[in-house]
């Protein structure tokens, strides 16, 4: 079996973990990718045939079928490390309405895909990945751990626990496992969707403008940051923002 380097990545089917899981297959890296979605992963593997693409499907907020994905991980592998785990499943959209409406279900559903899934798919990662020299984690969060707009209660609860995992992890598992924290700003993820819910982005130019570099980010410069941190040996515990300098700057009304 070839010692190639391989990585994991979470909600992969669709947005930036699709772009990052073809990111890495394009640097030649092996890649598994977990999804509920099973249509988006069905696509993905006809267009990665062959032994270098591993899929399952997997609610991976859910212990049973983390477990399972897992298995079927070990069982690709066959004894080989795995190099990066990124756990990049969410639910996107952060809106969910008034507090005093908010209903625990639908708050836990935001809690379970984000913040219980990186809990669930690192603990059980965590024997794959000792058995390399290096190893990393990569959490996706989101400059909506540290701002807000109104109504976005549990995904930025979500997140702000992921950051607290992040450094929680970094300080238990190195100097083996590095654990770092991706928090991307505005992200154009329309053209990585599954082929028919793919779209060009509707984007203003003040949308971009109001970015201090210019424009709204895209999937490869989150792609771009998993590849930096999956080889920044002396990085752990860190946040790293990518939001073209959105929650650098001040906001003053007229
Ligand atoms: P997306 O909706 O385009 O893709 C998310 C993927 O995750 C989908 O394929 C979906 O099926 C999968 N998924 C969701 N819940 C899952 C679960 N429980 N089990 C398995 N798979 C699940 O979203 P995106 O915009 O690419 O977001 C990816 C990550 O980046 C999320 O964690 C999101 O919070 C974060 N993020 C996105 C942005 C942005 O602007 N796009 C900004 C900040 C943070």
């Amino acid at each position: 079996m070839s010692k190639d380097k391989t990585i994991c990545i979470t909600g992969a089917g669709a947005g930036i973990g699709r772009g990052t899981l073809l990111h890495f297959h394009g640097l030649g890296w092996r890649v598994a990718a977990l999804d509920k979605d099973e249509d988006a992963l069905a696509e993905l593997a006809r267009l990665l045939p062959g032994e270098r693409c591993l899929t399952a499907v997997c609610d991976v907020g859910q212990e049973a079928p983390v477990k399972q994905a897992f298995g079927a991980l070990t069982d690709w592998l066959d004894g080989d490390p795995l190099t990066c785990l990124v756990n990049n499943a969410g639910i996107a959209d952060p809106f969910c309405g008034p507090l005093d409406e908010l209903s625990l279900a639908a708050w836990q559903s935001w809690i379970d895909a984000s913040l219980t899934a990186a809990f669930l798919c690192s603990r059980e990662a965590l024997p794959l990945l000792r058995r390399a020299e290096q190893a990393s984690i990569v959490n996706i969060s989101s400059t909506r751990s540290r701002m807000s707009e109104k109504d976005t209660f549990a995904y930025a609860a979500a997140k702000g626990g992921l950051d607290a995992l992040t450094h929680s992890m970094a300080v238990s598992l190195g100097p083996r496992i590095r654990v770092n924290a991706i928090l991307p700003g505005w992200i154009v993820t329309q053209p990585w969707q599954k082929e028919r819910e793919r779209g060009e982005p509707d984007l203003r130019p003040v949308d971009h403008a109001q970015h201090p570099a210019g424009r709204a980010g895209t999937v490869e410069d989150i792609a771009r940051t998993v590849e930096w941190l999956a080889e920044a040996g002396f990085v752990t515990g860190e946040q790293v923002v990518v939001d073209g300098g959105m929650t650098r700057k001040m906001i003053y009304a007229d």
